[in-house]
């Protein structure tokens, strides 16, 4: 007998950011495979599968996405009711979805997708800062800074624009930015660990992108630009550059900014 896949996106941080039905699903998997940035809390919904990471990071470096695609074909032809492919965020959101949707297809596999908060809803809500605004905010793009060759790419395509895998290079996106045609005084906001307790903001202009590079360094990242980058009227008179994610909400305990 084979199994189901189930695809379940666990959201960008938190274990408790999954959803309730993607908790229900994991919860009678027989076998797991996991990406890198999953909380490993996340273990304790399914405690008697088999965990088998699968991020590009720890395994098969070299083949990538083409190993992974079979191992969750064997593991699907070796399992009986439910084996869950667990992605970070949501998994139709740069998530490879297509070729492991293709793959299982290929085998003939059953398959199912359950959503996930994907890091540009956890990014805005952790900075309380709406992705959409009346008036000036109509409109809402997910843009991956990399191209598929590994070069980076900007583009000024909605309102809001929100970059993903652009982290580590601040500088160029501030100029690529600059080239589609994003004034320099454009609001943009970096949010790395976004759903996580130690998620930190910096706020900053298309400009000054740079500035944030050595405080968010090696976290996951993205960056909003535009309409959903700008600070709230409420919030606005304060704001500093590099603003930080404790200084917008003090964490529980802490005494916070003095007022
Ligand atoms: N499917 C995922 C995205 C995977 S691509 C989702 O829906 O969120 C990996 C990129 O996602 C990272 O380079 C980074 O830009 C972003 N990312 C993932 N987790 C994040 C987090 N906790 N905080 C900020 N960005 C994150």
């Amino acid at each position: 007998m084979t199994a189901r896949v189930v695809f379940i996106g666990a959201g960008p941080g938190a274990a408790d950011l999954i959803t309730v039905r993607g908790a229900r699903r994991l919860a009678l998997a027989e076998a797991v495979l996991f990406d890198a940035l999953t909380d490993p809390a996340l273990r304790d919904l399914a405690p008697a599968a088999r965990w088998l990471d699968v991020g590009k990071r720890g395994f098969a470096h070299a083949t990538g996405q083409a190993a992974i695609n079979a191992l969750l074909v064997q593991t699907a032809q070796a399992c009986q009711a439910t084996v869950v492919r667990l992605k970070g965020g949501d998994p139709s959101v740069f998530g490879r979805l297509e070729e492991e949707l293709a793959a299982l297809d290929a085998a003939g596999i059953a398959h199912e997708v359950v959503p996930g908060v994907t890091a540009a809803l956890a990014a805005a809500a952790d900075a309380q800062r709406p992705l959409t605004r009346r008036a000036h905010g109509r409109s809402v793009s997910l843009t991956t800074a990399m191209t598929h060759l590994g070069a980076l790419h900007a583009s000024r395509s909605a309102d809001t624009e929100v970059f993903y895998m652009a982290g580590r290079q601040l500088a160029e996106l501030s100029q690529r930015l600059q080239q589609a045609g994003w004034p320099a005084d454009t609001p943009a906001l970096v949010l790395s660990r976004a759903g996580w307790p130690d998620a930190l903001a910096s706020s900053l202009t298309v400009a000054t992108l740079a500035d944030a590079d050595a405080r968010h360094a090696g976290q996951p990242a993205v960056v909003t630009v535009g309409a959903g980058a700008t600070a709230l009227a409420s919030v606005a008179a304060d704001v500093t550059p590099l603003k930080t994610f404790a200084d917008i909400r003090p964490s529980p305990g802490s005494a916070g900014p003095p007022t």
